[in-house]
């Protein structure tokens, strides 16, 4: 709809010309031009609409164009469309209260950033300054954003070329029963050796030096892996017997992805600090942040926080995040993703892998769920190796454009692929994907020994 081939041509020729893109080869990028977008689909200029079972970058939690959150950003902008930090505002103000409303425990007070990578340096920051230690440590396979701290602390291949600025950073293998680091036989020994491995870590380093403990509550890009009962419960412990600050990352697990509105609510477990991005808004207007417990607020009560941003609760990021936040409650969009993740999403997805040899694991919850795509169900060895690129990646490749072909847009990385639709997505909506995604993986069967 609404789409001119000749305006798509020059949208795409003046990227080319001049937008310089994230995480690529400049030369070797072939972006598609966007005409339009609303709910879970978008379109191109040429007549091709596309399911998109990706959510942008897994933030649009209630997809595009929502009239509400439309609204709100433009009536923002009409009565005081910015206003600097220091002051108090009643957007900022009302986005806060709602966010701390639905935060766990104590995670009382906000600060505002742009985005996820923000939130997560200045998590680290307050964690460094409040127990007066110098090292961080964190989970290979995981993804904390692109900014200098985050990067280092991120435990997937986009971290290597940054590498020098490891300083003070220290990776440890997480619990992931399908990819055992630990030759644990089932989830409860992988939990309980993955718990003792992180103490021994801790040992080895000196639990008089270690900050803080980041993770993903439900790590998202490196595979969606759901920590087994006891796990973060027992990171908890950990932590308050070595005095270590607990950073519980839910920049894409947050804001009802998991089901929940937050996925440490599936856990039981409060961390110190909490990070938060993506679908606080859904991305309409950028916004992140740091829920802060009253532990460490109390460091900052008479001692100056020593950070900030221009930007930090910028009120039309905190209105899209008020109506956003507003709509998911009256149209009950975190239940929705809760009992159609249960309902429809896992069997639909336990129904393909039982026809595709291509699927070595199917592991989710809500709309947050992966396919663990193998060559040998056997032996598990993934459809394509870890970083691959170029022709060893050609498996992977094919899939995704067989799902193109088929009008779904897909989340790839490495050798899965995420079923992470927004989530007000209705059942009509997931079975129209799941049919392309099925007609995909027979092209990824191709591949299987
Ligand atoms: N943390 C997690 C868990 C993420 O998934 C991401 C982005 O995907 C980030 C942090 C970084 O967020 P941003 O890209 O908004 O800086």
């Amino acid at each position: 709809p609404h789409a001119d081939p000749q305006t798509g041509a020059a949208v795409k020729a003046a990227d080319r010309a001049h937008v310089f893109h994230s995480w690529s080869a400049q030369g070797l990028i072939d972006p598609l031009a966007v005409a339009g977008a609303e709910g879970a689909y978008f379109w191109d200029y040429d007549g091709n609409r596309y399911l998109d079972f990706t959510s942008g970058l897994v933030y649009t939690n209630i997809g595009y164009q929502h009239p509400k959150v439309v609204a709100a950003i433009q009536e923002q902008a009409g009565r005081l469309a910015t206003f600097a930090p220091a002051f108090a505002v009643q957007a900022r103000s009302e986005a806060a209260r709602l966010i701390a409303e639905r935060t766990p425990g104590d995670l009382d007070r906000i600060f505002f950033t742009n985005g996820g990578a923000e939130a997560v340096e200045h998590a680290i920051r307050m964690a460094r300054l409040h127990t007066g230690r110098p090292k961080v440590m964190s989970a290979y396979r995981s993804y904390h954003g692109g900014t200098a701290t985050a990067i280092n602390i991120t435990g997937d291949p986009r971290r290597w070329a940054s590498d020098s600025g490891t300083a003070g950073v220290v990776h440890f293998w997480g619990p992931f029963p399908y990819r055992s680091a630990f030759y644990a036989a089932d989830e409860d020994q992988e939990c309980a050796r993955a718990l003792a491995h992180l103490e021994e870590t801790i040992a080895f380093e000196g639990p008089g030096t270690v900050a803080a403990i980041i993770l993903e509550t439900i790590p998202g890009t490196a595979g969606i892996m759901v920590p087994p009962p006891g796990y973060l419960a027992g990171v908890r412990e950990i932590c308050d017997r070595h005095g270590i600050v607990l950073v519980l990352d839910e920049v894409m697990a947050g804001f009802g992805r998991t089901g929940r509105w937050f996925a440490a609510e599936h856990f039981g477990v409060v961390p110190d600090l909490m990070t938060f991005a993506k679908g606080v808004n859904s991305g309409y207007v950028p916004l992140g942040g740091v829920a802060v417990s009253d532990r460490i607020a109390a460091t900052f009560e008479r001692r100056p926080y020593p950070g900030g941003l221009t930007y930090s609760g910028h009120p039309l990021a905190c209105a899209a995040a008020v109506a956003t936040i507003e709509a998911m409650e009256e149209e009950k969009v975190v239940e929705n993703a809760a009992a159609l993740g249960e309902t429809v999403v896992g069997p639909a997805l336990r129904a393909l892998a039982e026809r595709h040899p291509s699927v070595g694991e199917v592991r989710g919850t809500g709309m947050f769920w992966a396919l663990d795509l193998v060559r040998d169900r056997a032996t598990r060895e993934p459809l394509v190796p870890y970083n691959a690129s170029g022709e060893a990646n050609a498996p992977m490749a094919a899939f995704a454009a067989a799902c193109k072909r088929g009008g779904l847009w897909p989340f790839v990385n490495m050798n899965r692929t995420h079923v992470v639709p927004p989530c007000n997505i209705t059942e009509a909506e997931l079975k129209e994907g799941f049919a392309a995604l099925d007609a995909a993986l027979s092209v990824a069967d191709e591949h299987t020994v």
